[in-house]
């Protein structure tokens, strides 16, 4: 008769935590081996949000092949339908009838035992083992509540969790050493839980001159500043981020390239181009960019492509996140200082109708003494804008 542990988890991705306090259960119960156990479709967690079973099940294989005792399960990840810990253990039983099994689940888990499926049946089938940190007396109230079917184990406390790694790497960061080597170099080389801002700037940065790139990372902290001042919630934020990001993406592109080539693209993704941009293709820079950001930078977001779309003339009924990015081009802080980007930076954080007013008045008329053509849409704004102003 063996002494099996299993760890069940998410494993998105797995860490040194969890090889630690794998090998740390297996020392102190004097373990034969311990069976990683990569869920199919976790019922506690959501499904869209977790990457694929696939590159978890190699993920764990990567971080575990170099230890005989450990070995990597597909149980759960073959199984259709969700994960339910007594059908897992129930198949491992009928696997190994002789075995003893010991099922390994981390402290933030004992809160939720009861609401697994069968919790009781799950403890005729084998024993569970709560691991705790140490000081903490779950082990003994559990104890109290389940006697002997229960483990309460207390092992080293590693501030190491999948979510503080997604994070990081989501940021641009690094999350070297909290994960086995391999599992590092798999999840860089799969592009695994890059952010979509840290996916794109590279491909940006190549496509862009550099002070158009250092232009677009201003408007990026300018729109951030803005977006917090008038307290936009964190996914208004990442929308901002990508539109800022991505506002001028399709700049280059329009000055280097003839207006027929530009039209035929987008025309082939339905956005029909006023004759007005056949003398200035640059101006039309604003809407290719929104074709570009869903075509070159994945970015499928009707707000985001909307703000990329109207931030050279603006639209009547802007959102506020069209606004904002409108804004933060004009007055961002590597653009040269003079009297109206100054009055426009007050305006903006006072009130962002005001500063479009502005901006849209100054803009215009800039062009109009400079001998430019106006595009109507920049007028429509304006009048749409004085029209109501003071009405919301
Ligand atoms: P998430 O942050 O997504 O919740 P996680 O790091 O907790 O991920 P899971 O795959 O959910 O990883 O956890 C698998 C098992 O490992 C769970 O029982 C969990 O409690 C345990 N575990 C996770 N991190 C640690 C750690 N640092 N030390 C000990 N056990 C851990
Ligand atoms: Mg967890």
């Amino acid at each position: 008769m063996k002494k099996v542990g299993i760890m069940g988890g998410t494993f998105d991705p797995i860490h040194n935590g969890h090889l630690i306090a794998a090998q740390d259960v297996m020392g102190q119960l004097g373990l034969d081996e311990i069976i990683f156990m990569p869920a199919g479709t976790p019922p506690l967690k959501s499904a869209e949000k977790t990457a694929a079973a696939r590159h978890r099940h190699v993920m764990c294989i990567l971080a575990t092949w170099d230890n005989p005792k450990f070995s990597v399960s597909t149980l759960e990840i073959d199984r259709e339908g969700t994960s339910y810990t007594v059908d897992t253990i129930s198949q491992l039983k009928a696997q190994r009838p002789h075995d003893e099994l010991f099922f390994i689940v981390g402290a933030d888990v004992t809160g939720t035992f009861h609401k697994w499926r069968k919790f009781d049946e799950i403890l005729r089938m084998c024993k569970v083992v709560a691991t705790t940190r140490p000081g903490s007396d779950i082990g003994k109230n559990l104890a109290e509540k389940y006697g002997q079917a229960v483990v309460a184990l207390s092992i080293s406390d590693i501030d190491i969790s999948s979510t503080r790694i997604r994070t990081l790497l989501a940021s641009g960061h690094s999350a070297r050493y909290l994960l086995p080597q391999a599992v590092h170099n798999y999840i860089r080389k799969e592009g695994l839980y890059i952010g979509p801002l840290a996916r794109i700037k590279p491909t940006l940065q190549a496509n862009l001159s550099a002070e158009r790139f250092a232009h677009s990372l201003a408007v990026l902290d300018e729109a951030e500043s803005l977006g917090r001042h008038y307290h936009q919630d964190e996914a208004a934020m990442e929308k901002l981020r990508l539109a800022a990001l991505l506002h001028d993406c399709a700049k280059n592109l329009c000055e280097e390239r003839p207006f027929t080539e530009i039209n035929a693209l987008c025309e082939k993704h339905g956005v029909a181009l006023d004759s007005f941009f056949e003398k200035s293709p640059g101006l039309a820079h604003g809407f290719i960019g929104a074709v570009l950001a869903e075509v070159k930078y994945g970015i499928n977001d009707a707000d985001v492509q909307s703000a990329i779309a109207c931030h050279t003339f603006g639209k009547p009924k802007m959102t506020t996140i069209d606004k904002i990015i409108y804004i933060a081009d004009f007055i961002e802080a590597t653009r040269p200082v003079d009297e109206a980007r100054s009055h426009a930076r007050k305006l903006a954080y006072e009130e962002l109708d005001a500063a479009m007013i502005f901006i849209l008045q100054n803009t215009i008329e800039r062009s109009a003494a400079n001998g430019k053509p106006i595009y109507e849409d920049s007028r429509l704004t304006l009048k749409y804008l004085e029209d109501n102003y003071g009405k919301n």
